[in-house]
């Protein structure tokens, strides 16, 4: 089972804000696989999502997304997921929370308050990926499934909420 190993890594993310133009070649290229055109909306959600070390609801989005407008939001997101660029995290609360595919950015998992519905982004060390990866592989292949990758979120209360 192989893990995404991406040279954009999340210390690129959180704090300077700018995103390589490497990240954004890629997303046209992928955009443009599909027929549609890198807009500047587009890249106003891509942004965002690029400049934060968290997943994001769509209020959040557009709270920093100066200017974008909901209908907008909504749509590009759509179309973003549909070309691979964004993933949604389902975490049962009200709101969906959105962030960059892991091949554009590196594999990590994700802690959900199922109080407050904040999700953090975290990352175990390789040797527990790879235990993890060594466990799943082989209760995956048990079902006669070939593994590629996997998604591992803890549910429970934030700091905030305990
Ligand atoms: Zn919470
Ligand atoms: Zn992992």
């Amino acid at each position: 089972m192989s893990r995404s190993t991406s040279t954009h890594s999340h210390s690129g993310r959180a704090g300077d804000g700018a995103p390589t133009e490497d990240l954004h070649v890629t997303i046209a290229q992928r955009l443009r696989g599909d027929g549609l055109r890198y807009t500047g909306s587009r890249r106003k959600v891509v942004e965002v999502l690029a400049a934060t070390d968290r997943p994001l609801t769509i209020p959040e989005i557009l709270e920093q997304a100066d200017g974008l407008a909901q209908s907008s939001a909504y749509r590009n997101l759509t179309e973003l997921i549909g070309v691979g660029v964004v993933h949604r995290i389902v975490s049962g609360d009200e709101f969906s929370h959105f962030e960059l595919a892991e091949d554009l950015t590196s594999h990590h998992h994700h802690l959900v308050c199922t109080r407050c519905g904040r999700v953090t982004d975290f990352t175990v060390d390789d040797e527990l990926e790879a235990a993890l990866d060594a466990a799943l592989d082989a209760a995956a292949r048990r079902q006669g499934f070939e593994p590629e990758h996997h998604r591992l979120d803890v549910g429970g209360r934030c700091a905030d909420c305990r």
